[in-house]
């Protein structure tokens, strides 16, 4: 089935505010909840596409990768393909706020699987340089990174034993407890965060010699990023649940990778395209030439043909980047620039005032030269 556009699904403009966008979700999330519409699988899909829809659209610089590129944008294993009922629940506390909401009783432990909410770690941030070349055809990225990892001790609990875990005793393992509240609508039953066991359940008795009690330690990892052909500086890539793992337990936050692009020595990127500033001789461009240009994968050969004018634009079909979307890749333009020599000795001038009045070196401009403004429309549209 085709994705729907994620603004559809939530029912709000292109336009719409944050808070918008927060109020379609929630309305959207309460009418389709499983726990309202037990064993409907229509109401569920309904569910996970409107918690992806807005998982998209609520985070700024997914919104605008989104807006870009579409769905494609965010397939690839970054972000925001394919949410599970765990990520989607953990969305929650976001927008339906902390305990004693009166959400939370139909949010919380009512839910199949019943017990705590998963918590989610934070997020690892790192910065991935890549040179034009990598950029251009994509690549394939090891890097270290120091990350929480369960530890392996305790496996992530934080006991020093397993006797050392207890139950919590006042909300009975479940991380919740419920409240009667008397509100103009009556009694209302809410629920809180346990006070006990801070929502975890669980209460360690003994911590875990080796974390102490923090259920992870830090451990450097090598993680392999597939960076996609035709990233653009400042984008951010997504590696889910490659973050963090909460203390004592839970789902991973993901890993962050904003992309730095290093200018090439030369070369220029433009888009898809790479832009290259070549100066020829006027003999050369005269008499005609042959040249060594740079292109992202090597030298190139290219001839000059002789009467060859100054701004004259070569193009090197399929040398330049390729679209991060799979539109094609782009091309080499090269820009040729005549180089007037700015300083002559006795001979070079003697031997070029014996051509000053020469009938062909007098400028005669056909109907068929183009002007820079036509140029740049034939080669940059
Ligand atoms: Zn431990
Ligand atoms: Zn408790």
């Amino acid at each position: 089935m085709a994705k729907r556009d994620y603004y559809e699904v939530l029912g709000v403009s292109k336009s719409a505010s944050q808070e918008e966008i927060k109020k379609a979700y929630r309305k959207l999330a309460i009418k389709y909840h499983p726990d309202k519409n037990p064993d409907d699988h229509t109401a569920e899909e309904k569910f996970k596409e409107a918690a992806e829809a807005y998982e998209v659209l609520s985070d700024q610089q997914k919104r605008q990768r989104y807006d870009q590129f579409g769905h494609q944008g965010m397939n690839g294993g970054f972000g925001g393909g394919g949410m599970n009922m765990e990520d989607i629940f953990s969305q929650f506390g976001d927008i339906f706020g902390g305990g004693g909401s009166p959400f939370e009783s139909f949010f919380g432990g009512g839910r199949s699987g019943g017990g705590r909410r998963a918590r989610k770690g934070s997020n690892l941030r790192i910065k991935l340089k890549l040179n034009l070349e990598e950029v251009a055809n994509g690549v394939e990225k090891k890097i270290k990174v120091k990350r929480y990892v369960a530890c392996g001790t305790c496996g992530g609990n934080g006991a020093k034993n397993g006797t050392d875990m207890q139950t919590c005793g006042q909300c009975q393992g479940s991380g919740q407890v419920r409240k009667v509240v008397n509100t103009m609508l009556g009694q209302m039953v809410s629920t809180a965060t346990c006070p006990t066991c801070n929502g975890e359940g669980r209460i360690v008795t003994h911590n875990c010699e080796v974390c102490h009690g923090s259920g992870r330690e830090l451990q450097e990892e090598v993680i392999s990023i597939n960076v996609p052909a035709g990233v653009m500086d400042g984008m951010q890539l997504s590696m889910n649940g490659k973050g963090n793992v909460p203390e004592r337990g839970g789902i991973p936050g993901d890993l962050l990778i904003q992309i730095e692009e290093e200018p090439h020595p030369t070369l220029k990127r433009d888009g898809n395209n790479v832009i290259f500033d070549q100066y020829i001789s006027f003999v050369d461009a005269a008499l005609g030439a042959e040249i060594e240009v740079p292109t992202i994968t090597g030298k190139v050969k290219i001839s000059i043909k002789p009467g060859t004018q100054s701004g004259e634009i070569f193009r090197l079909r399929g040398k330049g980047v390729k679209d991060i979307n799979g539109y094609g890749t782009g091309d080499q333009l090269i820009h040729i620039n005549v180089w007037t020599p700015k300083s002559l000795n006795s001979e070079e001038r003697a031997a070029l005032e014996g051509l000053r009045d020469s009938r062909n070196f007098a400028p005669h401009p056909g109907k068929n030269e183009k002007g820079f403004f036509e140029k740049v429309k034939d080669y940059f549209q």
